[in-house]
Protein backbone atom coordinates (compact mmCIF):
# COMPACT_ATOMS: atom_id res chain seq x y z
CA UNK A 1 0.00 0.00 0.00
CA UNK A 2 1.21 3.32 -0.73
CA UNK A 3 1.34 5.92 1.91
CA UNK A 4 0.72 8.77 -0.19
CA UNK A 5 -1.20 10.10 -3.07
CA UNK A 6 1.59 11.70 -4.73
CA UNK A 7 5.42 12.23 -3.94
CA UNK A 8 6.41 15.46 -5.22
CA UNK A 9 10.24 15.75 -6.05
CA UNK A 10 10.89 19.26 -5.82
CA UNK A 11 9.45 22.06 -3.38
CA UNK A 12 10.08 24.72 -5.85
CA UNK A 13 6.83 26.97 -7.45
CA UNK A 14 5.52 24.23 -9.21
CA UNK A 15 5.80 21.46 -6.75
CA UNK A 16 4.57 23.86 -4.10
CA UNK A 17 1.20 24.78 -6.26
CA UNK A 18 0.69 21.37 -7.20
CA UNK A 19 1.01 20.46 -3.30
CA UNK A 20 -0.99 23.18 -2.09
CA UNK A 21 -3.99 22.06 -4.46
CA UNK A 22 -3.70 17.93 -3.56
CA UNK A 23 -3.75 18.94 -0.02
CA UNK A 24 -6.94 20.93 -0.43
CA UNK A 25 -8.18 18.28 -2.62
CA UNK A 26 -7.97 15.93 -0.02
CA UNK A 27 -5.25 14.04 -1.44
CA UNK A 28 -1.77 13.10 1.22
CA UNK A 29 1.45 14.45 -0.59
CA UNK A 30 5.36 14.29 0.54
CA UNK A 31 7.26 16.98 -0.35
CA UNK A 32 10.74 16.27 -0.76
CA UNK A 33 13.78 18.21 -2.12
CA UNK A 34 17.21 17.77 -2.44
CA UNK A 35 18.19 21.83 -1.10
CA UNK A 36 18.12 22.64 2.47
CA UNK A 37 15.79 24.66 2.45
CA UNK A 38 12.10 25.32 0.46
CA UNK A 39 10.72 27.84 -2.53
CA UNK A 40 13.53 26.37 -5.46
CA UNK A 41 14.82 29.07 -6.97
CA UNK A 42 12.34 32.20 -5.70
CA UNK A 43 13.91 31.15 -2.29
CA UNK A 44 15.08 34.14 -0.01
CA UNK A 45 18.10 34.14 2.40
CA UNK A 46 17.89 37.13 5.02
CA UNK A 47 20.86 39.06 5.12
CA UNK A 48 20.75 42.07 7.20
CA UNK A 49 16.91 42.64 7.70
CA UNK A 50 17.00 42.47 3.76
CA UNK A 51 15.59 39.51 1.58
CA UNK A 52 18.35 38.29 -0.61
CA UNK A 53 17.39 36.65 -3.93
CA UNK A 54 19.96 33.58 -4.07
CA UNK A 55 19.15 32.62 -7.04
CA UNK A 56 18.75 35.64 -9.28
CA UNK A 57 16.23 38.76 -9.50
CA UNK A 58 12.71 37.27 -9.39
CA UNK A 59 9.98 40.07 -10.11
CA UNK A 60 6.31 38.82 -10.35
CA UNK A 61 4.59 40.06 -13.44
CA UNK A 62 1.49 38.65 -14.98
CA UNK A 63 -1.62 39.27 -17.29
CA UNK A 64 -2.94 36.13 -16.27
CA UNK A 65 -6.07 37.38 -14.34
CA UNK A 66 -6.20 33.64 -13.14
CA UNK A 67 -2.49 33.34 -11.77
CA UNK A 68 -2.66 36.91 -10.65
CA UNK A 69 -5.86 35.83 -8.27
CA UNK A 70 -4.85 32.64 -6.90
CA UNK A 71 -1.00 33.78 -6.08
CA UNK A 72 -3.47 36.91 -4.27
CA UNK A 73 -4.74 34.40 -1.95
CA UNK A 74 -1.83 33.84 -0.52
CA UNK A 75 0.16 36.66 -0.49
CA UNK A 76 -0.15 40.76 -1.37
CA UNK A 77 1.89 42.30 -3.90
CA UNK A 78 4.67 45.42 -2.74
CA UNK A 79 3.65 47.92 -5.85
CA UNK A 80 7.59 47.24 -7.33
CA UNK A 81 7.70 48.21 -10.70
CA UNK A 82 11.08 46.48 -12.51
CA UNK A 83 13.02 49.50 -13.90
CA UNK A 84 16.52 48.32 -14.73
CA UNK A 85 19.32 50.56 -15.83
CA UNK A 86 21.92 49.45 -18.02
CA UNK A 87 25.33 50.97 -17.72
CA UNK A 88 27.65 50.69 -20.52
CA UNK A 89 30.65 51.91 -20.19
CA UNK A 90 30.20 54.54 -17.54
CA UNK A 91 26.76 56.10 -19.55
CA UNK A 92 23.75 55.13 -18.54
CA UNK A 93 20.21 53.72 -20.19
CA UNK A 94 16.94 53.13 -19.57
CA UNK A 95 15.60 49.69 -20.23
CA UNK A 96 13.60 48.72 -22.05
CA UNK A 97 13.80 50.46 -25.13
CA UNK A 98 12.16 53.18 -24.86
CA UNK A 99 12.51 57.50 -25.31
CA UNK A 100 14.73 57.48 -22.68
CA UNK A 101 16.82 55.40 -24.17
CA UNK A 102 16.18 56.52 -27.53
CA UNK A 103 17.08 60.31 -25.92
CA UNK A 104 20.33 58.39 -24.00
CA UNK A 105 21.21 57.03 -27.24
CA UNK A 106 20.48 60.00 -30.38
CA UNK A 107 19.55 62.77 -28.45
CA UNK A 108 15.73 62.46 -29.89
CA UNK A 109 13.01 64.28 -28.22
CA UNK A 110 9.95 63.09 -29.74
CA UNK A 111 8.20 60.20 -30.70
CA UNK A 112 8.41 61.07 -34.05
CA UNK A 113 11.87 61.78 -34.25
CA UNK A 114 13.02 58.32 -32.50
CA UNK A 115 10.88 56.21 -35.13
CA UNK A 116 12.66 58.23 -38.07
CA UNK A 117 15.86 57.42 -36.51
CA UNK A 118 15.52 53.94 -36.03
CA UNK A 119 14.16 53.86 -40.00
CA UNK A 120 17.76 55.30 -40.55
CA UNK A 121 19.33 52.85 -38.25
CA UNK A 122 17.92 49.78 -39.18
CA UNK A 123 17.30 50.94 -42.77
CA UNK A 124 20.57 48.25 -44.32
CA UNK A 125 18.73 45.39 -41.88
CA UNK A 126 15.17 46.16 -42.65
CA UNK A 127 14.27 43.39 -45.63
CA UNK A 128 15.91 41.17 -43.24
CA UNK A 129 14.33 37.65 -42.28
CA UNK A 130 16.02 37.35 -38.68
CA UNK A 131 17.05 33.40 -38.22
CA UNK A 132 18.89 34.32 -34.83
CA UNK A 133 19.38 37.18 -32.34
CA UNK A 134 21.71 39.49 -33.64
CA UNK A 135 19.64 39.57 -36.56
CA UNK A 136 16.45 39.89 -34.87
CA UNK A 137 18.33 42.57 -32.93
CA UNK A 138 19.70 44.73 -35.90
CA UNK A 139 16.23 43.91 -37.98
CA UNK A 140 14.51 45.54 -35.04
CA UNK A 141 16.98 48.46 -33.87
CA UNK A 142 20.02 49.09 -35.82
CA UNK A 143 23.75 48.57 -34.61
CA UNK A 144 23.54 51.28 -32.08
CA UNK A 145 21.41 50.03 -30.11
CA UNK A 146 22.73 46.71 -30.70
CA UNK A 147 26.35 47.19 -29.82
CA UNK A 148 25.87 49.20 -26.87
CA UNK A 149 22.69 47.17 -25.00
CA UNK A 150 22.65 44.17 -26.67
CA UNK A 151 25.23 42.35 -28.25
CA UNK A 152 27.90 42.48 -24.91
CA UNK A 153 24.87 41.14 -22.32
CA UNK A 154 23.51 38.80 -24.73
CA UNK A 155 26.92 37.22 -25.39
CA UNK A 156 28.12 37.16 -22.07
CA UNK A 157 24.63 35.31 -20.74
CA UNK A 158 24.71 32.96 -23.00
CA UNK A 159 28.60 32.63 -23.82
CA UNK A 160 28.21 31.84 -27.04
CA UNK A 161 27.69 34.42 -30.57
CA UNK A 162 24.56 36.60 -30.88
CA UNK A 163 24.98 34.84 -34.15
CA UNK A 164 24.26 31.11 -32.20
CA UNK A 165 21.44 32.24 -30.47
CA UNK A 166 17.78 32.00 -31.67
CA UNK A 167 16.21 34.70 -32.09
CA UNK A 168 13.22 34.62 -29.75
CA UNK A 169 14.66 34.94 -26.61
CA UNK A 170 14.93 39.38 -27.78
CA UNK A 171 11.42 39.31 -28.53
CA UNK A 172 11.23 39.24 -24.52
CA UNK A 173 12.43 43.37 -24.91
CA UNK A 174 9.29 45.58 -24.81
CA UNK A 175 10.31 48.66 -27.68
CA UNK A 176 8.15 51.09 -26.98
CA UNK A 177 7.81 54.68 -28.21
CA UNK A 178 6.64 56.59 -24.91
CA UNK A 179 8.88 57.70 -21.70
CA UNK A 180 7.87 54.44 -19.78
CA UNK A 181 10.87 52.29 -17.87
CA UNK A 182 8.44 49.63 -16.98
CA UNK A 183 10.37 46.37 -18.30
CA UNK A 184 7.21 44.37 -18.26
CA UNK A 185 3.78 44.74 -20.39
CA UNK A 186 2.03 42.89 -18.09
CA UNK A 187 -0.85 44.37 -16.11
CA UNK A 188 0.09 43.21 -12.71
CA UNK A 189 3.25 43.20 -10.92
CA UNK A 190 5.22 43.44 -7.92
CA UNK A 191 7.21 41.57 -4.55
CA UNK A 192 5.09 39.83 -2.80
CA UNK A 193 5.06 41.58 0.83
CA UNK A 194 7.50 39.68 3.04
CA UNK A 195 9.18 38.57 0.78
CA UNK A 196 8.68 35.40 -2.02
CA UNK A 197 9.62 32.80 1.24
CA UNK A 198 6.14 34.04 2.46
CA UNK A 199 4.53 32.85 -0.86
CA UNK A 200 6.47 29.47 -0.60
CA UNK A 201 5.55 28.69 3.14
CA UNK A 202 1.55 29.59 2.70
CA UNK A 203 1.70 27.23 -0.32
CA UNK A 204 3.23 24.76 1.93
CA UNK A 205 1.73 25.25 4.90
CA UNK A 206 0.23 22.03 6.53
CA UNK A 207 2.05 19.72 4.06
CA UNK A 208 4.75 17.13 4.92
CA UNK A 209 7.88 18.73 3.77
CA UNK A 210 11.43 16.92 4.09
CA UNK A 211 14.73 18.88 2.76
CA UNK A 212 18.14 17.43 2.32
CA UNK A 213 16.74 14.59 0.36
CA UNK A 214 18.19 13.46 -3.03
CA UNK A 215 15.33 11.65 -4.52
CA UNK A 216 18.44 9.88 -7.14
CA UNK A 217 19.95 8.20 -4.18
CA UNK A 218 17.09 5.76 -3.46
CA UNK A 219 14.32 6.16 -6.11
CA UNK A 220 12.56 3.01 -5.94
CA UNK A 221 12.08 3.59 -2.04
CA UNK A 222 10.43 7.43 -2.81
CA UNK A 223 8.68 6.20 -5.84
CA UNK A 224 7.29 3.26 -3.20
CA UNK A 225 6.08 5.70 -0.94
CA UNK A 226 3.53 7.33 -3.52
CA UNK A 227 0.69 6.63 -5.92
CA UNK A 228 2.11 8.95 -8.35
CA UNK A 229 5.38 10.50 -8.54
CA UNK A 230 5.21 14.53 -9.51
CA UNK A 231 8.75 14.82 -10.56
CA UNK A 232 10.22 18.78 -11.33
CA UNK A 233 13.50 18.01 -12.02
CA UNK A 234 15.93 17.57 -14.68
CA UNK A 235 13.93 15.64 -16.89
CA UNK A 236 17.00 14.30 -18.46
CA UNK A 237 18.22 13.47 -15.23
CA UNK A 238 15.67 11.49 -14.52
CA UNK A 239 16.17 8.99 -17.50
CA UNK A 240 20.29 9.09 -16.19
CA UNK A 241 20.51 11.01 -19.38
CA UNK A 242 20.48 7.98 -21.43
CA UNK A 243 19.74 10.09 -24.69
CA UNK A 244 22.39 12.76 -24.29
CA UNK A 245 22.69 15.64 -21.71
CA UNK A 246 20.33 18.83 -22.24
CA UNK A 247 22.20 21.92 -22.00
CA UNK A 248 21.78 25.00 -20.04
CA UNK A 249 23.27 28.45 -19.02
CA UNK A 250 24.09 28.35 -14.81
CA UNK A 251 24.87 31.54 -13.22
CA UNK A 252 27.40 32.73 -10.48
CA UNK A 253 26.43 34.58 -7.55
CA UNK A 254 29.01 37.44 -5.91
CA UNK A 255 27.37 38.41 -2.69
CA UNK A 256 28.34 41.17 -0.13
CA UNK A 257 27.47 43.51 2.51
CA UNK A 258 28.09 46.73 1.95
CA UNK A 259 28.30 49.61 5.39
CA UNK A 260 26.28 52.20 2.84
CA UNK A 261 22.63 52.30 2.88
CA UNK A 262 22.31 52.45 -0.62
CA UNK A 263 24.49 51.31 -3.19
CA UNK A 264 23.12 51.93 -6.78
CA UNK A 265 19.75 53.73 -6.30
CA UNK A 266 18.11 50.86 -8.22
CA UNK A 267 17.42 46.74 -7.48
CA UNK A 268 19.08 45.81 -11.16
CA UNK A 269 22.04 47.77 -13.27
CA UNK A 270 22.90 45.86 -15.93
CA UNK A 271 26.55 46.21 -17.45
CA UNK A 272 25.98 45.46 -21.07
CA UNK A 273 30.08 45.84 -22.09
CA UNK A 274 31.27 42.66 -23.05
CA UNK A 275 34.57 43.76 -21.06
CA UNK A 276 32.48 43.58 -17.51
CA UNK A 277 32.40 39.94 -16.14
CA UNK A 278 29.47 40.32 -14.84
CA UNK A 279 26.13 41.03 -16.34
CA UNK A 280 24.15 42.82 -13.43
CA UNK A 281 24.42 43.61 -9.98
CA UNK A 282 20.89 43.39 -8.01
CA UNK A 283 20.67 45.34 -4.97
CA UNK A 284 18.37 43.71 -2.59
CA UNK A 285 16.94 45.96 -0.50
CA UNK A 286 15.00 48.18 -3.87
CA UNK A 287 12.76 45.38 -4.62
CA UNK A 288 11.04 46.22 -1.02
CA UNK A 289 11.62 49.50 -1.09
CA UNK A 290 14.21 48.93 2.29
CA UNK A 291 15.48 51.42 4.62
CA UNK A 292 18.08 49.36 6.57
CA UNK A 293 21.58 50.66 7.55
CA UNK A 294 23.33 48.25 5.27
CA UNK A 295 22.64 47.22 1.97
CA UNK A 296 23.24 43.76 0.39
CA UNK A 297 24.06 43.47 -3.61
CA UNK A 298 25.00 40.60 -5.95
CA UNK A 299 27.35 40.46 -8.89
CA UNK A 300 25.50 38.03 -11.49
CA UNK A 301 27.82 36.03 -13.63
CA UNK A 302 26.87 33.71 -16.30
CA UNK A 303 28.20 30.83 -15.84
CA UNK A 304 29.13 27.22 -18.02
CA UNK A 305 26.67 24.31 -16.71
CA UNK A 306 27.86 21.40 -15.19
CA UNK A 307 26.82 18.97 -12.80
CA UNK A 308 28.09 20.46 -9.81
CA UNK A 309 26.12 23.84 -11.25
CA UNK A 310 22.67 25.37 -10.98
CA UNK A 311 20.49 24.70 -14.66
CA UNK A 312 19.44 28.30 -14.49
CA UNK A 313 18.50 28.84 -18.21
CA UNK A 314 17.61 26.32 -20.45
CA UNK A 315 18.89 26.81 -24.00
CA UNK A 316 16.33 25.54 -26.36
CA UNK A 317 18.15 25.84 -30.08
CA UNK A 318 16.83 23.40 -31.99
CA UNK A 319 19.55 20.51 -30.99
CA UNK A 320 17.79 20.63 -27.55
CA UNK A 321 14.73 20.74 -28.36
CA UNK A 322 15.14 17.67 -30.75
CA UNK A 323 16.53 15.57 -27.40
CA UNK A 324 13.96 17.44 -24.67
CA UNK A 325 11.47 16.01 -27.35
CA UNK A 326 13.16 12.36 -27.26
CA UNK A 327 12.65 12.33 -23.38
CA UNK A 328 9.15 13.31 -23.87
CA UNK A 329 8.01 10.58 -25.60
CA UNK A 330 9.99 8.73 -22.89
CA UNK A 331 8.16 9.90 -20.57
CA UNK A 332 5.30 8.98 -22.13
CA UNK A 333 5.93 5.52 -22.32
CA UNK A 334 3.24 2.98 -20.50
CA UNK A 335 6.11 2.44 -17.87
CA UNK A 336 6.38 5.91 -16.93
CA UNK A 337 3.00 7.60 -17.86
CA UNK A 338 0.94 5.73 -15.38
CA UNK A 339 3.16 6.29 -12.52
CA UNK A 340 5.44 9.38 -13.18
CA UNK A 341 3.87 13.54 -14.04
CA UNK A 342 6.30 15.41 -15.46
CA UNK A 343 5.93 19.19 -14.89
CA UNK A 344 7.89 22.52 -14.14
CA UNK A 345 10.58 24.35 -15.98
CA UNK A 346 13.14 21.74 -15.41
CA UNK A 347 10.98 18.95 -16.61
CA UNK A 348 9.41 20.60 -19.17
CA UNK A 349 12.49 22.55 -20.32
CA UNK A 350 11.39 25.71 -20.80
CA UNK A 351 12.19 29.19 -20.20
CA UNK A 352 9.22 29.76 -17.71
CA UNK A 353 8.82 32.72 -15.95
CA UNK A 354 7.11 32.51 -12.32
CA UNK A 355 3.41 33.29 -13.94
CA UNK A 356 3.88 30.55 -16.35
CA UNK A 357 5.32 27.87 -14.09
CA UNK A 358 2.11 28.56 -11.87
CA UNK A 359 -0.32 28.69 -14.93
CA UNK A 360 1.63 25.15 -15.82
CA UNK A 361 0.73 23.93 -12.24
CA UNK A 362 -2.87 24.57 -12.25
CA UNK A 363 -3.77 23.30 -15.62
CA UNK A 364 -1.75 20.55 -14.52
CA UNK A 365 -4.59 20.51 -11.06
CA UNK A 366 -7.18 20.57 -13.30
CA UNK A 367 -6.56 17.50 -15.12
CA UNK A 368 -5.43 15.58 -12.44
CA UNK A 369 -6.94 16.27 -9.44
CA UNK A 370 -10.63 16.63 -11.03
CA UNK A 371 -10.91 12.81 -12.41
CA UNK A 372 -12.13 10.99 -9.60
N1 LIG B 1 19.13 41.57 -22.91
C1 LIG B 1 20.03 42.45 -23.46
N2 LIG B 1 20.42 43.54 -22.73
C2 LIG B 1 19.94 43.80 -21.49
C3 LIG B 1 19.01 42.90 -20.93
C4 LIG B 1 18.63 41.78 -21.66
O1 LIG B 1 20.48 42.25 -24.58
O2 LIG B 1 20.35 44.80 -20.88
C5 LIG B 1 18.74 40.37 -23.70
C6 LIG B 1 19.63 39.19 -23.41
O3 LIG B 1 19.80 38.47 -24.62
C7 LIG B 1 18.81 38.37 -22.46
C8 LIG B 1 17.39 38.61 -22.97
O4 LIG B 1 17.42 39.96 -23.39
O5 LIG B 1 19.16 37.02 -22.47
C9 LIG B 1 16.30 38.41 -21.94
O6 LIG B 1 16.53 39.24 -20.84
P1 LIG B 1 15.66 39.24 -19.55
O7 LIG B 1 16.16 40.33 -18.68
O8 LIG B 1 14.23 39.25 -19.95
O9 LIG B 1 15.97 37.81 -18.95
P2 LIG B 1 16.16 37.23 -17.50
O10 LIG B 1 17.59 36.82 -17.47
O11 LIG B 1 15.88 38.33 -16.53
O12 LIG B 1 15.20 36.08 -17.45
Amino acid sequence: MSQYDYIIVGAGLFGSVFAREATDAGKNVLVIDKRNHVGGNIYCENIEGINVHKYGAHIFHTSNQEVWDYVNRYVSFNGYVNSPVANFRGKLFNLPFNMNTFYQLWGVTTPEQAKAKIEEERAEFKDMDPSNLEEQALFLGGRALYETLIKGYTEKQWGRPATQIPAFIIQRLPFRFTFDNNYFNDLYQGIPIGGYNTLTNALLEGVETRTDINYFDDQQHWNGLGKKVLYTGKIDEFFGCALGELEYRSLHFETQVLDQENYQGNAVINYTDKDVPYTRILEHKHFEFGTQEKTVVTKEYPHEFSKDNEPYYPINDELNNALVKQYKILANAPEYAEKVIFGGRLADYKYYDMDDTIEAALSLCQKELTQD
